[in-house]
């Protein structure tokens, strides 16, 4: 039987898991780990690093390295969070020319499903050293709440990997399957998803004979654990100005610096009550004189600083199980998946809002890529008896006259569906009518969102209301939409697979796929030479090399002195763990030779 892979395609990290022997296994990358960061950066030489690689040299390479793709994928370029992305990201996005979004790097402009494509090349590849084997077909999975652009830039994304995905999943159901696999009884569910850059929050029937089937979902595609960080940055950015008059933000290595910081002490305040955010000279000023940022940050301080942001994904809960038409306590069981569900205040805020404590026995930064692969198993097994029954995230319908908005399938209608309905025409002599196919909740047309649009021509002459047109939507089990409109006089028909957000022609994605190929292969080949202990040494030489300009520069200052003591204990552990060839605790001490090189960088560069 072939293998499927289950990918998790995260806006922070990404995880890759494979059934073996009838269980679910994650596989861990080269350096041991079980996520892999969904970062992207092109050097100064042009080479791609991609996951841990490019995480740790994104300060010093922060306008060429990308990070959190997944927020701008499948979206237009004029939509607000595209527009909020841009002033916040410290590289350069830009505008499309079918109004997408693209990314600019080392002068070269890539488009959203090319990178993501990267990060799902780099998962395959994981797969594949651990396998043995080459492996062609995936199941990856999305937020709930992304729409149909969205899950079809992210399809793409896989074909330019060079995958098969057999099929798109949604994040929570995923989690529930993993969940639900091997359990015989019957529950109602909710997973709760806060990631990275989304939330998502579904209600499922698990049935002990392997049905799972999706109530009612509802979600955020902008709010996540990118939203917490930006909290704390602005805080100290604000702090920052409050004290010496000078804006950060306008340094984009000091905002990356700032970036890495606050998520650091978010995630450090989830274990402990307080924590320091301590950048040395993260900046200089007009006399040319270092500037240090050390500030303490508490966790109830955290808390006050993103409750609101808690409160939001609380009141999307609210609305789902309402939806779901049922009371908290019809709900027997609560999951947490993301990597944010570790904070405190949001374990709090879930379990008071459904009167129960969430369950304990999923891992949160696991369970979707384990579900995914389940169900790429289920997808390939002759008999198979699980059954996922999702739902359409969004109310799909068209725009009629007077600019009202139409439904054709509602929301939390169970997928695969269609649905038609008859229109007639709306002027004397009419010829020709635009479908304009749009998603959302409003009932006026300009307040939802246009998917996509085509023309039906070719109708009869007749007085107003008297040519029929049947408008029939499809969705398929990848949540992706498509339109017919047919006259009913003629059967003169048009149809659309809605696919414009994507924002690019099959002969585009066909050169992503051979350039992508070609990479596969030089990267196969340069793995066997680089490795852990290069990317210790080649660090270690540039610290080293940096020592004596950063002396002279903190000269006369303990807290230069402390830094310094702190470097060469860092070096020292690292060069230890070389010689003992300790390979696994030596990625780990990678980051913090990275830390220390670009705060040396950060000295010299600044300070000179
Ligand atoms: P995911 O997209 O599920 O990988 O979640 C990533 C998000 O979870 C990022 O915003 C991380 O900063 C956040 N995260 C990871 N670990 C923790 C932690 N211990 N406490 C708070 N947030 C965390």
């Amino acid at each position: 039987m072939e293998t499927v892979i289950g990918i998790d395609l995260g806006t922070t990290n990404s995880c890759v898991a494979v059934v073996e022997g009838g269980q679910p296994v994650v596989i861990a990358n080269r350096g041991g780990y079980k996520t892999t960061p969904s970062m992207v950066a092109i050097t100064e030489a042009g080479k791609r690093l991609v996951g841990h690689i490019a995480k740790r040299q994104a300060v010093t390479n922060a306008e060429h390295t990308v990070f959190a793709a997944k927020r701008l994928i499948g979206r237009k370029w004029d939509s607000q969070q595209v527009q909020n992305a841009v002033t916040n990201c410290p590289y350069t996005i830009v505008k499309g020319p079918h109004n997408d979004v693209r990314i600019q790097l080392r002068g070269k402009v890539y488009s959203v499903p090319e990178v993501s494509a990267m990060i799902l090349q780099e998962m395959k590849m994981i797969a594949e050293d651990y396998l043995g084997h080459s492996v062609e077909k995936a199941v990856i999975t999305v937020p709930a709440y992304f729409n149909d652009g969205q899950r079809q830039a992210t399809k793409d994304s896989g074909r330019i990997a060079g995958l098969d995905v057999i099929r798109i999943i949604n994040e929570p159901t995923a989690a529930a399957l993993a969940y639900g696999f091997g359990k015989t009884q019957d529950k109602t569910v909710a997973v709760y998803d806060l990631g990275g850059g989304t939330f998502d929050i579904s209600i499922l029937e698990i049935s002990g004979t392997g049905v799972f089937k999706v109530v009612s979902t509802a979600g955020d595609t902008f709010l996540g654990g990118e939203d917490f960080d930006l909290r704390i940055i602005q805080w100290l950015v604000d702090s920052f100005r409050d004290e010496h008059g000078i804006d950060l933000r306008e340094d984009r290595m000091a905002l990356q610096r700032l970036k890495d910081a606050a998520e650091k002490a978010k995630c450090e305040l989830s274990a402990v009550e307080q924590t320091e955010v301590n950048l040395p000279f993260i900046i200089s000023n007009a006399r040319n004189e270092a500037l240090h940022l050390q500030r303490a940050l508490g966790r109830p301080q955290l808390e006050e600083l993103t409750r609101d942001l808690v409160e939001r994904t609380v009141q999307t809960c609210e609305q789902t199980l309402e939806e779901a038409g049922l009371d908290k306590d019809e709900i027997e069981e609560v999951i947490l998946v993301g990597g944010m569900t570790r904070m405190p205040l949001v374990q709090r805020c879930v379990e008071k809002f459904f009167e129960r404590e969430p369950s304990k026995g999923v891992h949160p930064d696991e369970v979707v890529a384990l579900g995914a692969a389940i169900q790429g198993m289920a997808l390939t097994q002759e008999q198979s008896e699980m059954i996922l029954l999702d739902v359409t995230p969004h109310t799909l319908g068209i725009m009629v006259v007077g600019g009202y908005f139409e439904e054709l399938i509602p929301l939390n209608t169970t997928v695969p569906t269609s649905r038609s309905k008859v229109f007639t025409t709306v002027r004397d002599n009419q010829t020709a009518v635009k479908i304009l196919v749009m998603q959302g909740e409003s009932h006026r047309a300009d307040e939802n969102e246009l998917l996509g649009e085509f023309i039906l021509t070719g109708l009869r002459k007749a007085p107003i209301g008297q040519v029929e047109v049947e408008v029939t939507f499809e969705i398929n089990a990848d949540g992706i939409v498509s339109v017919h409109a047919k006259d009913l006089e003629t059967g003169q028909q048009q149809s659309i697979t809605v696919t414009a957000t994507s924002g690019l022609t099959v002969d585009e994605i066909q050169n992503m796929v051979s350039e992508a190929k070609d990479f596969a292969v030089a990267r196969r080949q340069s793995d066997e030479a680089e490795g852990v202990t290069q990317d210790a040494q080649k660090l270690i030489a540039q610290i080293e090399q940096l020592f004596p300009e950063v002396e002279q520069v903190v000269a006369g200052s303990d807290f230069g002195r402390d830094a310094i003591e702190k470097a060469r204990g860092v070096v020292e552990k690292a060069r230890a763990l070389i010689k003992a060839g300790k390979l696994d605790e030596l990625s780990e001490q990678i980051d913090a030779l990275a830390r220390t090189q670009r705060m040396f960088k950060g000295v010299v560069g600044k300070v000179s």
